[in-house]
């Protein structure tokens, strides 16, 4: 595809041969563990954290994963082992952080605007980092629980700073008529009250202003507004140490060139540009940049077949497999995994599921394929296998892990036999 490295870990290594990740070829793969097979480049995950880190390397910061992305324990290890912290929205991401990386825990914040009580004794007894509070009713209940564990609590409010993100209106988060945060006006007095209980240590502020976001602007707009509130805080005797960033940094799914080294290099100044005045510690929760690149949904078409003027490919990947292009519209790049010569023609790429909203592309100019070819659906390393279901009792695929030269198999696919386990008759 003659895109650089820097962009996605699948490449040929040569004309006519098959796409590979890193060294490993995708057609081994799907011949070793069948298809639909989800294909990640540890070492991209790895070089993806590494950009962030060396970014932030002036000031103490930590890098917080954000797992919704992609929450495979072998990824999480990978990542914990690089020093990273984690961004949990569920009791039972915690408890994915506490299999995985249990020396982790004390790099975790929780986010999410629907803690319940038990997801707060999980996480109080795990003794993480901070809460990431997301209204005043949340606080009360968090000093509440903090005091049944005799645990001084430490948070963040997730404040909203009223920016507006350009991306798909699912993801933008960062308004004040989204649900998430507290408005930013609010945070001083909540701030203050919380000041008089000893079961909680404000800790930091917050934000999260939305995902797919491929600008720095907004995030540099969302961190003055930040910094002004701490700095606004100090002298009325709340000290924070610590400004949470967030995540939302977005990829190109388009370009192949994409360089994602200088978009970190730009989020970070917008960031500390903004931050200046701030000398604390900050924490970032990037998810699909980490990861989205890292990975490609491997599939096999099952069928070729014309209605009246369209072709559809149908394969045996789905949209319980991939959901992000009937969810938001999204894009995928599909590349064969072995190109076929002849003429590029508009086909739709569809799935087996009994939906019209099933497809991963449509109207695409696709290289000739034929039934039993493999293609690859590129950047499909965050939301992924993150977002599949069980739709249409279809298991879910397997997932394989790509370091130098070796795969291993971190997710075996699954049987009916698990899918029917939980139920009775
Ligand atoms: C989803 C989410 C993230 C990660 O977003 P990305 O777009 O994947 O970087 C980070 N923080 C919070 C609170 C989130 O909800």
């Amino acid at each position: 595809m003659g895109q650089p490295a820097f962009a996605r870990p699948f490449h040929r290594p040569q004309r006519g041969a098959a796409l590979h990740c890193g060294k490993v070829s995708l057609e081994s793969l799907a011949r070793r563990f069948g298809t639909p097979l989800y294909v990640y480049s540890a070492d991209q995950i790895a070089e993806r954290s590494a950009l962030f880190q060396a970014a932030f390397a002036g000031r103490e910061h930590l890098l917080c994963y954000a797992v919704k992305a992609n929450s495979a324990l072998a990824i999480l290890k990978l990542l914990a082992g690089r020093g990273a912290g984690f961004d949990i929205v569920s009791g039972g991401e915690l408890e994915r952080v506490l299999a995985a990386a249990p020396e982790a825990a004390g790099r975790v914040v929780f986010s999410g605007v629907g803690k319940t009580a038990a997801e707060i004794d999980l996480a109080l007894d795990a003794a993480i980092l901070a809460f990431n509070v997301e209204s005043e009713a949340e606080l009360h209940l968090l000093a509440e629980r903090a005091r049944k564990h005799k645990r001084r609590a430490r948070f963040a409010l997730r404040v909203n700073p009223d920016v507006f993100a350009d991306t798909h209106p699912y993801i933008s988060t960062g308004l004040r008529e989204h649900k998430f945060g507290i408005d930013i006006r609010q945070a001083p007095k909540i701030y203050k009250n919380a000041a008089a209980n000893r079961w909680l240590q404000a800790f930091g502020v917050s934000v999260h202003i939305g995902s797919q976001i491929r600008s720095a602007e907004p995030f540099g707009a969302a961190m003055e507004r930040v910094g002004k509130l701490v700095a606004q805080l100090a002298p009325e005797g709340v000290a924070l140490e610590a400004v949470d960033a967030g995540g939302g940094l977005g990829i190109d799914y388009h370009a192949p060139g994409f360089d994602a080294a200088s978009k970190v290099a730009e989020y970070a100044a917008a960031i500390e540009s903004a931050l200046a005045g701030f000398k604390g510690r900050l924490l970032i929760e990037p998810g699909r940049f980490v990861v989205a690149q890292a990975g490609a949904l491997v599939t096999r078409v099952l069928y070729v077949k014309r209605n009246g003027k369209k072709t559809f490919v149908i394969t045996d990947a789905a949209m319980n497999d991939l959901i992000r292009p009937a969810l938001y519209q999204a894009h995928h790049e599909i590349a064969p995994v072995r190109l076929r010569a002849g003429q590029p023609r508009p086909v739709d790429v569809v799935g087996p599921v009994c939906e019209s909203g099933d497809f991963f592309a449509r109207d695409r100019i696709l290289a000739p394929v034929r039934p039993g070819d493999l293609l690859a659906l590129l950047d499909a390393g965050a939301y992924g296998m993150a977002q599949s279901s069980n739709y249409n009792t279809r298991p879910r695929a397997a997932e394989v892990l790509v370091e130098g030269a070796q795969a291993r198999l971190i997710r075996r696919r699954e049987t009916i036999s698990d899918l029917l386990a939980p139920e009775s008759i």
